[in-house]
């Protein structure tokens, strides 16, 4: 049986070309979006289509959403192997500007969504052989940036978060990691100008270049807890 991946933000932008390459090496793949309809278009693009994945709509920062999703996931496809947290939002303004109903919801998705996908996966991960996590922070978690400061604590929270979990089910060789984006071409960052961004490789990266990068933590047996850079540099200038 093919191993099953559940991509959180998997109907486009970074978690859209992880849902591909993971399709195409063969894995079943869960694309989970808020929007359903935008997950079954991926999901039907995919080698195998809608007859191998599963599109599932949910909002990883509602906690009932999530548990009534894995357990569909596990009941309809068996265990995860693989779980790679890409759902994301940025909502950025200056700390004295930023609305609190934003800072709830960046946070709510992009940090407890994380906890809340790994809570209910991990129940099926402690069976499951090479089971592995990558959660999705940025290079603004460990550096910083005006206009951010909301966006960069729910990604530095991250950080802590992938350590401990790492630290928590290593015994029972689970292994998480964390992967690091500088600027990657996707909606995120439609309107961003690449000329205007100190990245010493000087383009923005490509989802496919990330999901690469992600397809390398997922596998590599030795290695947990890390936190792996696609930034084209980016964080030596900053
Ligand atoms: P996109 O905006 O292109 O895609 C975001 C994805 O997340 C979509 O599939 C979206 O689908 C989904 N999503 C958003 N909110 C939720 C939610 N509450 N529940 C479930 N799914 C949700 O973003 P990117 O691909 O650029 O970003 C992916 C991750 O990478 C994010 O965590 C982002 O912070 C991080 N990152 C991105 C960088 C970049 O330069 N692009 C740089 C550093 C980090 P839908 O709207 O249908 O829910």
């Amino acid at each position: 049986m093919s191993r099953l991946a559940v991509v959180c933000g998997g109907s486009r932008g970074i978690g859209g070309a992880v849902s591909r390459l993971l399709a195409e090496r063969g894995c079943r793949v869960a694309v989970l979006s808020r929007n359903q309809d935008s997950a079954r278009a991926m999901v039907e693009s995919l080698p195998g289509g809608l007859s191998e994945h599963l599109a599932l709509s949910c909002d990883v920062s509602k906690e009932q959403e999530v548990k009534k999703t894995f357990d569909t996931i596990h009941k309809t496809c068996g265990s995860v192997s693989y779980l790679v947290n890409a759902a994301g939002i940025n909502k950025d303004s200056l700390l004295l500007r930023a609305r609190p109903e934003d800072m709830v919801s960046v946070l709510h998705t992009n940090l407890l969504g994380s906890m809340l996908t790994c809570r209910a996966a991990l129940r099926s991960m402690l069976n499951t052989p090479g089971a592995a996590i990558v959660n999705i922070g940025s290079v603004v978690g460990l550096k910083g940036n005006p206009g951010q400061s909301v966006y960069s604590a729910s990604k530095s929270g991250l950080q802590g978060f992938t350590r401990s979990l790492a630290k928590e089910v290593a015994s029972r060789n689970i292994r998480v990691n964390l992967l690091l984006p500088g600027f990657i071409r996707t909606d995120m960052t439609a309107g961003l100008q690449e000329s205007e961004r100190p990245i010493p490789l000087q383009r923005f990266g490509s989802p496919q270049e990330v999901a690469q990068a992600v397809l390398f933590l997922l596998e590599a047996q030795y290695v947990t807890g890390a936190e792996l850079l696609v930034d084209g540099g980016l964080q030596l200038s900053l």
